[in-house]
């Protein structure tokens, strides 16, 4: 019996300069706090997953390929990506085993946020079996975004480190890709 577990990620937008709502003190103390640990996952793929970047998604595939380079060179493996004509979990809230899907938000999505990773795993195991993307309209032209989901499709947490790449704030967040790379075991 396969138990699955959903792990839903938001990611919190580049309010601007012009519409922040943070309390700056907060963050900073948060940021201290996470100073001296590091990035923490949870699980791993079984498989090599495939990227398929579903129908109508605004994204080019040079702009996912690119973003599969990042975590490549930090020792995961990925096939892809794939531009599907059709494919039917793209047009349900579904997973395809093996998969890590990229399409355009869902009905459900609050739109404040810029993306949202779901991803599944054994309950007992851990192991990562599909992880599901999806992204704001907009979200494709800010830098980081979708290197920053493919992360959590790997089973990475947030890490408010400041110019981390997993950082939850994408304002805050950058290309540090400090403690990520891939553990041999
Ligand atoms: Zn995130």
């Amino acid at each position: 019996m396969l138990y699955l577990l959903t792990f839903v990620l938001l990611c919190f937008p580049a309010f601007g300069n012009e519409t922040t709502t943070i309390d700056i003190a907060e963050v900073e103390l948060l940021e201290v706090a996470s100073l001296s640990r590091k990035p923490s996952f949870d699980g791993a793929w079984g498989q090599v997953p495939t990227v398929y970047i579903c129908p109508g998604t605004p994204i080019t595939s040079s702009r996912v390929r690119n973003a599969m380079r990042v975590w490549q060179r930090l020792g995961y493996d990925m096939i892809g990506p794939i531009q599907p004509t059709y494919m039917p979990e793209c047009f349900a809230n579904a997973y395809k085993r093996g998969a890590i899907l990229i399409k355009l938000r869902g009905q459900s999505f609050n739109e404040t946020n810029l993306a949202m990773t779901q991803t599944y795993r054994f309950t007992d195991t851990r192991e990562i079996i599909a992880a599901v993307i999806q992204i704001q309209a907009f979200a494709p032209e800010k830098e980081r975004v979708i290197e920053h989901e493919i992360g959590h499709a790997f089973g990475w947490h947030h890490f408010n480190r400041r110019y981390h790449l997993m950082h939850s704030m994408h304002v805050r967040g950058g290309w540090d890709t400090y403690g990520l790379r891939r553990r041999n075991e």
